[in-house]
């Protein structure tokens, strides 16, 4: 009886969300506060259910997880959004102005529609960039630190290097005349979903979920050790994605790391892609009095 409750959980959490924005008030949904609100209370929740049914003891979050975690979600609201706003969606924004482009059939698409719509485009963006940083050097250099965390838990979809966190950012909505509540309601059933893909809860959902939505399963596989084995599983929500694509693998992890599992500091996270820079210049300054002498 406690598996089936616990089974509903996150598609209850998702309905609630859905039912939140739909109802919204539009004095809330012009507030800009009002999706930071609703995505802080959103990853609270998810965090506070590590404590109602943990998934392994050993990811059990401690005070130095919870403070690094903490400043990357707070680096993700301020310099990560600051740096999205005004060198991707602005430059969009004016590009679409620019070409006339104008989508007014948006506005007449059910509300769901354009919710799954944004949800969908957002992903498909994401899948193919997350994708990309699996098989090209200088983009796995930014985001491998994302798979150097040793645990998950609930706001680690937030921590990686900068560069990183950027890029996964980027995606073409602004190019569409979306109502803003449709963007809104789909970025906290994103931020919902890819949170409890990385939350140390034992919440199992329904099948029909998992075969939609991303789930702690489907990302803790593609947190594996062998590098080879996270190449799969790359949808941040929408794990429907990987299946379409043919990168879906079945299975689960729990042990979650890289190369010789080190933890990063956070220094460590953001120097992360420059050290084999660095050790190039090294080297070369290092041979340079050799092959003049
Ligand atoms: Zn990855
Ligand atoms: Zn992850």
């Amino acid at each position: 009886m406690k598996t089936i409750l616990f089974s509903l959980v996150q598609p209850a959490i998702l309905a609630v969300i859905i039912l939140f924005w739909s109802f919204a008030p539009a004095a809330w949904v012009n507030n800009p506060n009002s999706i930071l609100i609703a995505i802080i209370s959103t990853t609270v929740l998810i965090q506070a259910l590590e404590w109602v049914k943990e998934r392994h003891v050993g990811w059990r979050l401690t005070w130095r997880e919870f403070f690094t975690d903490v400043f990357y979600v707070v680096l993700g609201f301020t310099a990560i959004d600051f740096m999205t706003t005004h060198l991707a969606e602005d430059p969009l924004k004016a590009f679409k102005v620019a070409m006339g482009i104008s989508t007014p059939w948006v506005a007449h698409m059910p509300f769901l529609a354009q919710v799954a719509m944004v949800i969908f485009l957002i992903e498909f963006g994401q899948y193919w960039m997350h994708r990309g940083m699996h098989n090209f050097t200088p983009l796995w250099l930014v985001h491998a630190p994302h798979h150097h965390i040793t645990q998950l838990n609930a706001m680690k979809g937030a921590v990686g290097n900068p560069i990183e966190l950027f890029l996964i950012s980027l995606s073409v909505v602004a190019l569409l005349d979306v109502p803003l509540v449709a963007v809104f309601c789909a970025a906290n059933i994103g931020v919902a979903v890819s949170s409890f893909a990385h939350a140390n809860v034992r919440m199992d959902p329904p099948r029909w979920y998992a075969f939609l939505f991303t789930t702690i399963q489907h990302h803790s596989l593609h947190h594996s050790v062998p590098y080879e084995d996270t190449r799969c599983n790359y949808a941040n929500s929408l794990i429907l994605i990987d299946r379409i694509f043919g990168t879906f693998r079945p299975g689960e992890a729990e042990v979650v790391g890289q190369d010789d599992r080190k933890r990063l500091s956070i220094r460590e996270q953001w120097m992360f892609p420059i050290v084999p820079v660095i050790a190039v210049v090294k080297a070369r300054r290092a041979q340079t009095p050799a092959t003049s002498q």
